[in-house]
């Protein structure tokens, strides 16, 4: 049978658009004047004193990496554990670690679907805290990131070794879809799937004959390849690219950034 809308059912369908129509706009406009504001000085310095990243940025680079952070800041929620507040150095540090791996892809947006979580020291499994605990960052399909705060400054402090729980935590980000992380990120074009996958495979046997300048633990998983690699690509990239032509071309087409030829 057909039924038709009367019209006053008709005006509470046009209210309830306009209602949300207006809801929508108001939060729009709240969202730009967050963004045009520019990052606080303190952010600004977290960046010039601890970032080797930004420090090698020109200008007008500083000026995007700057505000894709407060992009990224303004999306997420990022605290210490139940919530509690964490300084905005470390905020600025996630922050960077995230933008730093899509910097080159511009217009990258992260999709808030999960909380960041900073611990102060590492936690074991069951996120218990403490010093004797192993585990300095995790992520999972659908739960929180995790960071131990000593683990994510170290990985800035020492910006050569290859070790930056930050790149290697959101390189699983960016390599989680469909509730799963098999180490082909979603930046990876489907032409290219395939390949990507024998390389990974190619590249877990390198470690395991120790013929690899990635860490052991790259070999546990397809996964754990692809965010150690990471870390590599951005931390030793011209060892990279001189031993492992091949990975290093796949991330540089990957990641829309060529590290190595940065000075
Ligand atoms: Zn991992």
């Amino acid at each position: 049978m057909h039924s038709s809308l009367g019209p006053y059912a008709l005006a509470i369908v046009v209210i309830g658009l306009l209602v949300a129509a207006i809801a929508w706009a108001r939060r729009r406009h709240a969202q730009r004047d967050a963004m045009d504001a520019p990052l606080s000085p303190s952010a600004k310095k977290t960046l010039a004193e601890e970032v080797a990243y930004y420090q090698r940025l020109s200008p007008e680079e500083k000026v995007r990496f700057e505000r894709e952070v407060k992009r990224f800041l303004f999306d997420q929620l990022i605290t210490g554990p139940r919530g509690r507040e964490v300084s905005e150095e470390l905020k600025v540090l996630v922050a960077a670690s995230a933008v730093m791996l899509v910097f080159g892809r511009k217009g990258y947006v992260y999709a808030r679907t999960r909380d960041i979580v900073i611990y102060d020291e590492a936690f074991d499994h069951d996120y218990v805290e403490g010093t004797d605990k192993n585990v300095l960052g995790m992520v999972h399909g659908a739960g929180p990131i995790l960071f131990s705060a000593r683990a994510l400054r170290q990985g800035f402090a020492n910006t050569r070794d290859g070790l930056n729980v930050g790149l290697h935590e959101f390189a699983h980000v960016l390599d989680f879809h469909a509730g799963d992380a098999d180490g082909v990120p979603s930046l990876v074009p489907w032409r290219s799937v395939a390949p990507w996958m024998a390389q990974i495979q190619r590249e877990t046997d390198r470690i395991e004959a120790h013929r690899s300048v990635l860490r052991d633990y790259g070999a546990t998983n397809e996964a754990e390849l692809f965010a150690v690699a990471t870390e590599a690509f951005f931390e030793r990239p011209k060892a990279l690219a001189d031993k492992h032509p091949k990975l290093y071309a796949m991330l540089v087409e990957a990641y829309g950034q060529d590290p190595a030829k940065s000075p």
